[in-house]
């Protein structure tokens, strides 16, 4: 994952508007699919555009065919690591200004390049599993706060990445309409009966996911020193929360109902190769904190486990839409506040011998800062930070929305929309484009 000519700060494209765009300038190529005349293809962005790899076969090395003519990303996410890097330079050279064996071909061009608007995203592939993990120490101590006033932050969490497993059938393509789910709702006081009915606090949870290349084989690890190399790519996740159905299930045995109702992802998987530029180090951890164990350790994880990924959330009101007034921001937040590294995390999700797979999705979890602007969700958004502050019937500081509406928890009609860019110094920004999902009434 070194930086080559497909990185180049300098490298324009000859693709209207590429050069100019804040998210998928050349040096990004994100991969996504796309329904076009009923049939699913693999697409990369470019600018406003999406190339329709299928279209190019004949400007490929023919070991590439079978991938880019397939119907989803499985095939390819599957590729050796070379394969991806090759893959990367011949799509980046093809949209290079000065190379014309695309831009010279009008009839191949045409077919291949597709406005944004005129397609329709749908999922990368049939996500085989999902698995959600609790990366950031400030969201998870803050959660045990509320939780568990006595105990915020349980004495594994700085030994092991902790995590559970989701569900993967209802992971959702944004735009997606979320319906607000029923359930058992927490009791009004301790100690008191469940509730039945609609989820009456709903939440967001902004997090980063990512999707598994070639797997292992079940038996076998995947060492930390190899463990970036089983990352195809990154995307925004937004894992939806019944906070209400939450705190009434979760123990003994963590998130069942609460989450399985909805996850939202972006369209776009942000390679690991486009992301070479933007490595950082893992979190610094303090002289009282456990070091990770050996098997969760290497050089390189220290020295560029993390990814330099600004991300941002907004929401826009029902009201909003009908007053014309657009999303308004909630937090913004930083993937370089995760406590444990995604090859941390790929690492020990495999360390008992647990196979993965191409396809596979795991997310962060929640992407909590330090600061009040930085909490990922509304759950500790709108906390007032005291210790012990249970979540029903609590006291809590309302977001204020343009249309003098407030907001402690998710209203029907709300729209969340989260973003993420990279951003550094001598190299071109890239984008993640927008997860977004609107809040549909509960149905009875
Ligand atoms: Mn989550």
């Amino acid at each position: 994952m070194s930086m080559d000519q497909t990185h180049d700060v300098n490298l324009s494209s000859w693709v209207d508007g590429a050069n100019e765009h804040a998210d998928f300038p050349i040096q990004n190529l994100p991969f996504c699919c796309f329904v076009q005349g009923g049939e699913s293809k693999i697409g990369v962005g470019i600018g406003d555009w999406v190339l329709s790899v299928a279209e190019i076969v004949t400007l490929l090395d023919s070991k590439f065919h079978a991938a880019v003519t397939s119907d989803n990303l499985k095939t390819m996410m599957g590729w050796s690591p070379a394969d991806r890097l090759a893959f990367r330079q011949r799509i980046s050279e093809l949209l290079s200004d000065g190379n014309d064996e695309l831009q010279g071909n009008d009839a191949l061009r045409n077919a291949a390049l597709l406005r944004q608007t005129d397609v329709q995203f749908v999922l990368p592939c049939s996500i085989g599993d999902y698995t959600d993990f609790y990366a950031s120490v400030y969201h998870a101590t803050n959660v045990g706060s509320m939780f568990r006033p006595n105990n915020p932050l349980l004495p594994n969490y700085k030994h092991v990445p902790i995590g559970y497993h989701g569900r993967a059938s209802s992971i959702v393509m944004s735009g997606a309409d979320v319906r607000r789910p029923h359930g058992q709702l927490s009791p009004d006081a301790e100690g008191g009966n469940p509730n039945f009915g609609p989820c009456k606090l709903l939440d967001y949870e902004l997090e980063v996911g990512f999707f598994v290349s070639q797997g292992n084989e079940l038996g076998s690890q995947i060492s930390i020193d190899d463990a970036d190399d089983h990352i195809f790519g990154y995307c925004l996740v937004n894992d939806w929360s019944a906070r209400d159905i939450q705190k009434w299930e979760y123990q003994p045995l963590g998130p069942f109902l609460a989450k399985s109702f909805a996850t939202t992802i972006s369209p776009w998987i942000v390679t690991t190769e486009a992301l070479a530029p933007f490595r950082s180090p893992a979190m610094v951890r303090p002289n009282d904190d456990p070091q990770p164990l050996p098997y969760l350790s290497s050089d390189a994880n220290t020295a560029g486990g993390l990814i330099d990924l600004n991300l941002v959330v907004s929401i826009q009101s029902e009201q909003m839409r009908a007053d014309n007034i657009g999303p308004t921001e909630l937090s913004r937040g930083s993937f370089l506040n995760m406590y444990w590294t995604p090859a941390q995390m790929v690492t020990h999700h495999s360390v008992n011998g647990c196979n993965l797979a191409p396809g596979d999705m795991m997310a962060s979890g929640t992407v909590s800062g330090q600061s009040r602007g930085s909490r990922g969700c509304l759950l500790e958004l709108t906390w007032d930070g005291e210790i012990g502050n249970p979540v029903p019937g609590t006291q809590r500081t309302p977001i204020q929305l343009p249309t003098g509406e407030e907001r402690r928890f998710l209203a029907d009609g709300d729209r969340v929309v989260m973003e993420g860019f990279c951003e550094r110094s001598g190299h071109r920004r890239i984008g993640f484009g927008r997860c977004e999902g609107t809040i549909l009434p509960a149905l009875y």
